[in-house]
């Protein structure tokens, strides 16, 4: 059977162009690695997004998101895609998953992104161990610790100012000169009390004993000075990586592995299309994923009728 339309992964991007392809009546396939709903089940606290002055939870916008895909009953296949064949002339894409092969005339990519790691010593000995990425899931595990979180952007202090609700301190680690942070959340950070930010200050090992993470050592840019500072956990909030492995050799990815695609979201092979966190220019943001998967359900409408006739 070949279906309509085939989305890789059920984030923000993906589950909006699911919803306006089952409005347009298209056949539309899923596959989901992890969780429905992508990244957004592990935010507590979504800001920025359009409609929710005071913000508004992940769990609740990941809930009405999928009800918003799910009314027009996709078939969901929890399963990871590991491969496409492009079609030539305008034949079927072909996707090969652990599981089976599948064939669509459209593709939409949105597969988001890994949490970035820092390179460091000492990170792959403590990852899980004290050194953790997501906040919310993993902030109860810290009560009354003092803990630090690297990074500097939005999504990081904002963490940082969430974790206060279980650390009995919260350090801010970030090696610029100034945080990269909206103006109205680096001053939430600053004047709370029980959150300390240092710029300028580069992690360069994890240490601790028995396995278990006791501190983290950093270096001051402006001195060069090194120290270690106590820390029972570090939440690491430094971006993502691109998860397009899968892709390489298909499509054009750049120096990064993110999808380069042209502005109708479309990827370097006609009709399969890129959108969210994965495609080249993102800005990392829930209201830009959105933006990128209607893009390219419009564009994919036109290529899907293309191949009917
Ligand atoms: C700490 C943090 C806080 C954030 N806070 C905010 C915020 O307050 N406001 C905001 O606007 N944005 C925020 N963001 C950014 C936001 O979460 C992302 O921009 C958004 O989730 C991207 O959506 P997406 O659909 O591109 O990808 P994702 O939400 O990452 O979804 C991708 C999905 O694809 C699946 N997948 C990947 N590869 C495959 C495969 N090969 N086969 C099958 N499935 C696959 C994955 O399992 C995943 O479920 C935050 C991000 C972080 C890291």
């Amino acid at each position: 059977m070949t279906h309509d339309l085939i989305i890789v992964g059920t984030g923000p991007a993906g589950l909006t162009a699911g919803a306006y392809a089952g409005r347009s009546g298209l056949d539309v396939l899923f596959f989901e690695r992890e969780s429905i709903g992508g990244d957004l089940v592990n935010r507590h606290e979504i800001r920025s997004y359009p409609g929710f002055p005071d913000g508004v939870s992940g769990t609740e916008l990941r809930s009405k998101m999928v009800e918003a895909a799910e009314a027009y009953d996709p078939d969901v296949e929890l399963d990871t895609v590991e491969q496409i064949d492009p079609g030539a002339d305008g034949a079927p894409h072909v996707l090969h998953t652990e599981g089976g092969e599948y064939e669509a005339h459209a593709v939409i990519l949105s597969p988001g992104g890994t949490d970035q790691r820092l390179g460091v010593p000492g990170e792959e000995t403590y990852e899980g161990r004290g050194i953790f990425h997501c906040a919310t899931c993993d902030g109860p595990l810290y009560r009354d610790e003092r803990i630090a979180v690297v990074g500097g952007r939005n999504h990081a202090v904002i963490d940082a100012v969430f974790l206060t609700e279980y650390a009995s301190e919260v350090v801010v680690l970030d090696s610029e000169p100034e945080l990269d942070a909206d103006a109205t959340i680096v001053a939430e950070a600053e004047s709370h009390p029980d959150v300390e930010i240092h710029t300028e200050t580069t992690v360069t090992e994890f240490v601790g004993e028995d396995g278990l993470l006791e501190g983290v050592a950093v270096e001051r840019g402006a001195s060069g000075e090194t120290e270690t500072l106590d820390v029972g956990g570090v939440n690491v909030n430094v971006g993502s990586v691109p998860n397009t492995d899968f892709l390489e050799g298909t499509l054009d990815l750049d120096t990064e592995g993110r999808i380069v695609v042209d502005n109708r979201m479309e990827t370097t092979v006609p009709g399969i299309y890129a959108a969210g966190d994965a495609r080249q220019g993102s800005p990392h943001e829930i209201a830009a994923a959105v933006g990128d998967g209607t893009t390219a359900i419009m564009a994919a409408k036109d290529h899907i009728a293309r191949s009917a006739e």
